[in-house]
């Protein structure tokens, strides 16, 4: 199934373990305990050499069944899932990273991810935070102690897209760790492993799922790395290909010991989710472009950030990266006082936090998930005070640009 389109990939990965009873969906598998006939099986998946299941904090076939799924989406070597995707960035850092090295991060990032560098700072690894639209400002950042380069594809709320490919090349010159957050582009508009990332974040309560009903989160590997020379792989974690080394530490020390799993019944939502990946992510990339214009030139708006709007810094990148622009939109009015009084006056879109559901969100940006940051976070990261966001979702478009065109007066 490698060299076949998305679509047939994710629509057929789940069967690739094999089919239960003829079913054509996999079961969700509720037992937390795994019996076997023989003792010397139960003593091979402890040891790793039978395949098999022994408790569900370390996986359930659902589970798998749904990390194949998103395996095969980001052609990687494998992948684990998480219950949140910030379980699953908690995991990457915290099981490779340790006192005494350096993090290179984007100063574009998911907010709660920026709160975790503190955590990060706490326990002794020294944080720097870069404008990743540009490779030089990350090669600047690098010393000697550092181990790992973190970027966002298409940054949330203000929609900056890294220097992906020439941050991959540093890393790649360097013996960095380079992970990549693809949870705004997702596998369906961007593949990480392009672009040379070793480790490709996805929150799939976000786009993967896509219909905010379920929690999860996913690390995969692409293969890229080489892991042999990497001073913090335990030596349990040292056997086998070397290419593996990274992958079975993070499940082994962040899934079985920090316990953060994935449950069968979100594992089998977001799998189900996915399956329309990247047909939604067509049909809301359409819209929101087409928001996007509407709202560039209407005179009551002040600024638009679409990375698919030819007035984008950096427009030519995403149009060269990405097969669309997705569903995240912000954009300033010109009388930033009237924020809250406008998002009021929709009628469409839900006022709430979340991004990439089925229904249009909105949020003023500053005032919510950007307000215990403080001003100068703020400024650092790019956020207006008047910064409005919207999550486009699959409403028809006539209707929502109507709603828009009213509640703009
Ligand atoms: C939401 C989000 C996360 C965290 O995912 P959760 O599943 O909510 O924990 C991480 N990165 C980005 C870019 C996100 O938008």
């Amino acid at each position: 199934m490698a060299d076949t389109g998305i679509n047939t990939r994710i629509v057929h990965a789940d069967r690739q373990f094999g089919v239960e009873h003829g079913g054509i969906r996999k079961p969700i598998h509720t037992s937390v305990q795994y019996g076997f006939d023989t003792v010397e099986e139960l003593v091979g998946v402890f040891q790793g050499t039978v395949k098999g299941y022994n408790y569900a904090r370390q996986g359930t076939p659902t589970t798998a069944a749904l990390e194949a799924r998103v395996n095969a989406m980001e052609g990687g070597q494998g992948t684990i899932v998480f219950a949140t995707g910030m379980a699953a960035i908690s995991a990457v850092f915290l099981t490779l990273l340790q006192a005494g090295d350096h993090l290179v991060v984007s100063q574009y990032v998911f907010g709660n991810t920026n709160s975790v560098l503190g955590t990060l700072r706490g326990l002794g690894v020294d944080v720097t935070l870069v404008d990743a639209t540009q490779a030089a400002a990350v090669a600047a950042a690098i010393g000697p102690r550092t181990r790992m380069v973190f970027v966002e594809t298409l940054a949330n709320p203000g929609t900056q897209v890294a220097d992906l490919e020439g941050i991959g090349q540093l890393c790649r010159e360097r013996g960095l760790v380079y992970v990549v957050d693809n949870t705004v582009t997702s596998p369906a508009l961007f593949q990480p492993r392009v672009v040379g990332a070793s480790l490709v974040i996805n929150s799939l309560t976000k786009t993967i799922g896509g219909h905010g009903t379920a929690l999860g989160g996913a690390v995969t590997d692409t293969g890229l790395f080489d892991w042999t020379d990497y001073p913090h792989i335990f030596p349990a974690y040292r056997q086998g290909n070397p290419r593996q080394w990274g992958l079975t530490q993070v499940r082994k020390k962040g899934l079985r010991d920090m316990g953060a799993s994935l449950s069968s019944e979100h594992a089998h939502a977001i799998g189900t989710g996915a399956e329309t990946l990247a047909l939604r992510q067509r049909q809301c990339s359409e819209t929101a472009l087409a928001l996007a214009q509407f709202l560039a030139q209407h005179p009551a708006v002040a600024q638009v950030h679409y990375p698919f709007l030819p007035s984008h810094p950096q427009h030519e990148r995403a149009t060269r990266l990405f097969k669309a622009g997705s569903w995240l939109l912000s954009f300033e009015l010109a009388n930033a006082d009237d924020c809250l009084p406008f998002i009021n006056r929709l009628q469409i879109p839900v006022k709430g936090t979340g991004l990439a559901d089925t229904r249009t969100l909105v949020i003023p940006v500053a005032h919510t998930i950007f307000w215990e940051a403080g001003p100068q976070v703020r400024a650092q990261m790019g956020i207006a005070d008047g910064l409005i966001r919207l999550s486009v979702g699959l409403e028809d478009l006539a209707d929502l640009q109507a709603d828009l065109a009213q509640a703009l007066g």
